[in-house]
């Protein structure tokens, strides 16, 4: 395997999807589209100033997170700050990751109808619900069961499908459903973890948070016949990816 690094240019960014493959269909659960939109000026400042003008410019990616109520995955005590430019808490260590690095993620998967998609690190189900929208296939994985329970519940009322919660350690992915075209670690990891990258199609895009428990670097990282490559997005901060192929489990790391 080689690696080869290159630094990501926001402002000339990917290829737009849609010029990729027109007209792709979605798939939005009929209630968020048909039902009155709460927070819709919000939502909208959310897109122009927190996604467009930081490169976001993919317009499959942009109706996502407009239409997909992050309001409903966030605690009631957050719920005016849901569209706020950070991350929120949702648990007792765990956060909802911020809009931006939601989108970049999403972005760089290059997410394509019928993709099978791995996601490591459910949370509230936010980035999950994303992908979903976008027509993935989605698996994921949370090792903390509240959060797994909540946001199976929470995905079904909002009529979400195509996707299913598991209760576990994600660092070792998911062998049977593999492989995947997409993999998405929304946990920091100490290093690639190899059981992922196994499980990563060829021609399969992987996005994961990389560095130590306090900085990382966003990686996404490609897979093309059995050779790996990969780039760097963005510096960012992500709660720990606890597991084997991750951190250690330690005092005080929720659950
Ligand atoms: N994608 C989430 C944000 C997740 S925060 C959202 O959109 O809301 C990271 C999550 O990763 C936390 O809920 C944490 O419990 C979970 N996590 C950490 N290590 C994990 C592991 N080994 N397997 C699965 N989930 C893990």
């Amino acid at each position: 395997m080689t690696f080869r690094e290159r630094r990501y240019d926001h402002h000339a960014g990917p290829k737009p999807l849609a010029a990729c493959w027109p007209d792709i269909p979605m798939n939005p659960p009929a209630r968020i589209v048909t039902e009155p939109m709460p927070f819709e000026r919000e939502r909208r400042e959310m897109i122009d100033v927190q996604l467009r003008r930081r490169g976001i410019r993919e317009e499959r990616v942009l109706e996502a997170m407009f239409r997909v109520p992050r309001h409903e995955f966030v605690p009631p005590a957050y719920q005016k700050a849901s569209y706020d430019d950070r991350p929120l808490p949702i648990g007792q260590t765990e956060t909802i990751s911020q809009p931006y690095i939601v989108a970049a993620m999403t972005l760089a998967a290059r997410v394509a109808p019928g993709d099978k998609a791995l996601e490591v690190g459910t949370g509230s189900g936010y980035q999950t619900a994303i992908l979903a929208y976008l027509g993935a296939k989605v698996w994921t994985i949370e090792r903390n069961p509240g959060l797994a329970d909540s946001a199976r519940e929470r995905l079904k009322r909002l009529g979400f499908n195509g996707l299913e919660v598991i209760c576990g350690d994600g660092s070792e992915g998911l062998s049977a459903a593999a492989p995947y075209q997409i993999i998405l670690v929304t946990a920091a990891a100490p290093e690639v973890p190899p059981a992922l990258l196994g499980q990563l199609a060829d021609g399969g895009r992987m996005v994961i948070p990389v560095g130590d428990l306090i900085h990382q670097d966003l990686l996404l990282i490609f897979k093309h016949d059995q050779q790996i490559a990969q780039r760097m997005l963005d510096p960012c901060q992500f709660v720990p990816l606890i597991g084997k192929q991750g951190w250690p489990e330690r005092e005080g790391w929720g659950r």
